[in-house]
């Protein structure tokens, strides 16, 4: 498959009292067509990676310190704003876990969906209203002529974030970015929205990255996954195998707090401890105070990462049992 996107050694840091290294020497590359997970939980620089693909990390207080985005082999951090432009909604396009505070209150949800057509594809402003209503239909809105014609607080959250969906691919772009697009929202209806997103991948074909705590989520939709803690990546693989065979004591905690219909237990199970803040991360494996499985080394020394055929993993328990094999 063909490299669409390819992170390399991407590192955003924050100055606000302090330094806070959000993104840590972060690699990753995205495939044409395919559904990519990264899974974490919040405050592991997901978001942040994210925004950077778009440019859109506040810059101050955040800097770029390091690294390219490489779209199509181009580095999108070397591209002008009017450049940026140009990427963002026709090549690719982002929506986000709270679609209110990306709509604009004020206007009809049609005028603001027809509003890349626009820009980007030059429509007059009532060609643009009528391709919205057919917009809203492939998203799956019962009443697209009435949701054309609404403001953003008389829809619900579910139908918001349709409205969010179908703005991002009016210009049916390449790949779409999806930051927690089901969080917010109650379960019958993040389902129906993850349809949606998976409906509209099947027709198009377009490539999508998506973003989320939810493992559950993830093997529904991801074909693979990057597992992020503490600003880095901790684990690559494909879906099945990273179900099958978690490699990384993070991913195996995230997976057990998947609830199962199988199981029945009072209480789902958490990942004991927090998120370390990046102001301050632990010496050695970021993970070691939260890792029932740390050995001596992991608090002094930062494990480097194995790769494994198509996976790899940053681990010390690996890199040991890799040099097992290898003996
Ligand atoms: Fe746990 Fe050590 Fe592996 Fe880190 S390196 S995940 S602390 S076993
Ligand atoms: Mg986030």
């Amino acid at each position: 498959m063909k490299k669409l996107l390819e992170i390399k050694n991407l590192e955003v840091c924050f100055y606000l009292d302090s330094a806070i290294p959000a993104v840590d020497g972060v690699s990753f590359d995205v495939y044409e067509g395919e559904t990519l997970c990264v899974v974490g939980e919040s405050g592991c620089g997901k978001s942040v990676t994210s925004l950077s693909i778009m440019q859109l990390v506040a810059t101050p207080p955040g800097r770029y310190l390091n690294g390219e985005i490489l779209y199509r082999g181009k580095n999108l951090l070397g591209y002008s704003t009017d450049e940026m432009t140009k990427i963002r909604g026709k090549e690719i396009s982002m929506i986000f876990q709270e679609p209110m505070t990306a709509l604009n209150p004020v206007h009809r949800v049609g005028k603001q969906i027809g509003e890349a057509l626009r820009i980007h594809e030059g429509y007059d402003k009532k060609e643009a209203f009528k391709e919205s209503i057919e917009m809203l239909k492939i998203v799956g809105v019962p009443d697209p002529v009435r949701c054309a014609n609404s403001f953003p607080y008389q829809l619900s959250g579910g139908m918001r974030q349709r409205v969010m969906i179908a703005m991002a691919i009016s210009c049916n772009p390449n790949m779409l970015i999806a930051d927690e697009p089901t969080t917010a929202l109650d379960v019958t209806i993040q389902q129906q929205i993850l349809d949606v997103i998976k409906n509209l991948k099947t027709k198009t074909g377009m490539t999508v990255m998506f973003i989320t705590h939810d493992l559950g989520v993830v093997a529904e939709i991801a074909d693979r996954v990057v597992v992020m803690y503490a600003g880095k990546v901790v684990e690559e693989a494909c879906v099945k195998d990273l179900f099958a065979n978690p490699l990384h004591p993070y991913t195996r905690a995230l997976l057990k707090c998947i609830p199962r219909v199988d199981e029945k237990r009072d209480k789902l199970d958490d990942i004991k401890g927090i998120v370390p803040n990046p102001a301050s991360f632990p010496s050695g494996c970021r993970f070691h105070p939260r890792c029932e499985e740390a050995i001596k080394i992991c608090k002094t020394i930062v494990p480097e990462e194995v790769t494994l055929g198509d996976r790899r993993v940053s681990c010390h328990l690996v890199t040991q049992k890799a040099k097992e094999c290898r003996l």
